[in-house]
């Protein structure tokens, strides 16, 4: 068995930790960087990239730069749709109801896409670690879904990934920190990222962390920020030049740009200025935008979300029915927290210093890689007691939500229902899955449907079928039925609950293969290309120099060489067309410089 790895599938940047004698350790990628961004750049034709060199081209080729595609994995396109005004990308909706990209014509599920990023980390860690990765820990957000859960491991399989355990993100920064304090404590994690933010109280001993509440928001996060800081700078602009430059892609692209860059900055200045010039231009000519950001207005305009993230702390503390006086250490996770006035309101909030041993961006695929050697057996077994986020429960008469599994049980965990017949002789029962808080069955969450089928016919009532519904450790909900009188019993699939069968999820690991066996194969191409072109121009420089001294059937041989060397690549010949005219330039340049040597020693 190979080295397990653990992924921090972010919704900015992404992250890959290994173990290594007992001690986490994180895996450079290929452009020798600790963080990956989570971005699929794609050209117009047809090629792909992934990471830093996607996200350069971001400002010139919007439509066609993915990122933060963890915002819309596992959901429906109905639920996403506040979303679509913090990308530029096209977002639709599948004919199943999730979301779809659309890039250069072609759509893409989000599953699909955060695969190529996935791809690119497992190809990452080979490289660094020299071994075939095969499996993997990825954490999410305890606040995700059932279906973005599923979503994500969807998205392991089609990288190529066996993956054994989805953790949430908190609970594996509070593995991080058992790994390295092994003190029984209560810790708080607050995990504000790029898209999402979670708090999770935890108690941690030696060896057991149990999570104790989470709560969270998967719609907000650090783009969220970068928005407020948009339209304050849409407001300045149209106050000053009377234009709205809302629509213009290009435009809204660099203001979202130079809005993140502000915000970092002054998470360490006080102000900073924003310059953008020749942001549009008109008949009077180019409009610039010029304007200093001081650390207080950006304050102003970010508080309401700062404010949200608090109420949230403050839900779980009610949840745990904890006090504040309970929390040992505060730990910070994700770029957010970074927020100098974030880190002020929750050490207000806690009364308490925070705990800054870890780096935020490191400690969730840290802990993840944790996780991965106590599956592997090298570390010593942490038993993780993690809770579920959501209510699990069935849709029963009007259309309400029987509530089985309530919020912030602990998992592994299960319920059965008897479930019988309303009139006689009925053989099938549909049974509706849904996950969420609400009452009403419509606002929370549908799983997905099933039928309870060949029910022995009998009075209405008397069938007696045992529905048992659990969740696994990675948080994700398996169905069973068993007929009481019969004793058969039935693994219940959840409709599709992704939108992505076990056929098509092949498929696309099939083919995610094959593209990346293309790119290597396009990497060595281009370097063979870039080989003969250095070797003409070797040549060409060599004919220069020694025309005067080569014999006139080795001129034009030489000439003719060149000629054909030049047509191949114009034509873009083939690999091995390539590789063996460098291999008869290479020969050929050798045998001409012999010969001048040789006359050079007769002379
Ligand atoms: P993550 O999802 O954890 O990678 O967090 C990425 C988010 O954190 C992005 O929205 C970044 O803009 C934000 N971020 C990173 N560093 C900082 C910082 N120093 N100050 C404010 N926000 C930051």
């Amino acid at each position: 068995m190979g080295r397990i790895i653990g992924i921090d599938l972010g919704t900015t940047n992404s992250v890959c930790a290994y173990m290594e004698r007992n001690e986490p350790r994180i895996v450079i990628n290929e452009e020798g960087g600790r963080l990956t961004p989570s971005v699929v750049g794609f050209t117009k034709n047809g090629e792909r990239f992934v990471g830093d060199i996607a996200k350069r081209q971001m400002l010139i080729n919007p439509d066609a730069t993915i990122h933060s595609i963890k915002r819309f994995i596992g959901r429906r396109y109905r639920d996403a749709t506040n979303d679509l005004r913090l990308v530029n990308y096209q977002v639709s909706e599948a004919p199943n109801g999730d979301c779809a990209i659309t890039v250069n014509g072609r759509s893409y599920s989000p599953q699909e896409l955060a695969a190529m990023v996935l791809q690119k980390i497992k190809k990452s860690a080979e490289d660094f670690l020299g071994e075939s990765v095969t499996e993997a820990v990825i954490t999410v957000p305890a606040y995700f879904t059932d279906r973005q859960r599923q979503a994500t491991r969807d998205a392991g399989t089609i990288a190529g990934l066996d993956v054994l355990r989805i953790i949430n993100e908190p609970t594996a920064a509070a593995l991080a920190y058992v790994h390295d304090r092994k003190k029984a404590s209560t810790i708080a994690v607050y995990d504000w990222g790029g898209g999402t933010f979670d708090i999770s109280l935890l108690e941690v001993d030696r060896d057991v962390a149990e999570v104790r509440a989470t709560r969270g928001n998967n719609a907000l996060g650090g783009a969220d920020i970068d928005r407020r800081i948009v339209d304050w700078l849409l407001d300045r602009f149209s106050s000053e030049h009377g234009l709205d430059v809302s629509q213009d892609k290009i435009v809204m692209q660099r203001l979202r740009d130079a809005a993140e860059r502000a915000k970092l900055e002054l998470s360490s200045a006080p102000t900073t200025e924003i310059h953008l010039p020749f942001l549009v231009s008109d008949q009077s000519g180019p409009k610039h935008l010029q304007v200093s950001l001081t650390r207080a207005t950006f304050e102003t305009l970010a508080e309401p979300l700062f404010q949200k993230t608090v109420e949230e702390c403050k839900r779980a503390l009610l949840d745990a029915r904890m006090d504040v006086r309970d929390i040992d250490e505060v730990i910070m996770v994700g770029g957010s927290s970074r927020i100098p006035r974030v880190q002020d309101l929750v050490r207000e909030l806690f009364g308490r210093p925070l705990n800054k041993t870890f780096n935020p961006d490191e400690v969730v695929a840290i802990g993840a890689a944790i996780q991965g050697g106590i599956l592997e057996g090298e570390v010593k077994a942490v038993t993780l007691l993690d809770v579920t986020n959501f209510s699990l429960g069935i849709e029963v008469q009007g259309r309400r939500f029987a509530r089985l599994i309530p919020k912030n049980s602990t998992i592994p965990t299960q319920k059965a229902q008897l479930v019988s017949t309303v009139v006689d002789n009925q053989r099938t029962v549909k049974i509706h899955v849904l996950q969420g808080e609400s009452g009403d069955a419509r606002e929370n969450v549908s799983l997905g449907e099933f039928e309870l089928q060949n029910i022995q016919p009998a009075p209405r009532g008397v069938p007696r079928i045992q529905v048992k519904f659990s969740i696994d450790a990675n948080g994700i909900v398996n169905v069973s039925a068993t007929d009481l009188r019969t004793g058969v019993a039935d693994e219940i699939r959840i409709d599709a609950p992704t939108g992505m069968s076990r056929v098509e999820i092949d498929r696309l690991r099939e083919e995610a293969a094959q593209a990346s066996r293309d790119e290597d194969e396009g990497r060595e191409f281009k370097v063979l290309r870039n080989d003969v072109e250095k070797e003409l121009v070797t040549l060409e420089g060599f004919l220069r120099e020694n025309r005067g001294l080569l014999p006139k059937q080795d001129i034009f041989e030489l000439e003719q060489a060149l000629k054909r060397g030049r047509m191949a690549l114009l034509k873009a010949a083939d690999g091995r067309n390539l590789q063996s005219l460098m291999g008869y330039l290479q020969r050929f340049h050798q045998h001409l410089t012999e010969k001048l040597e040789q006359q050079a020693r007769l002379h």
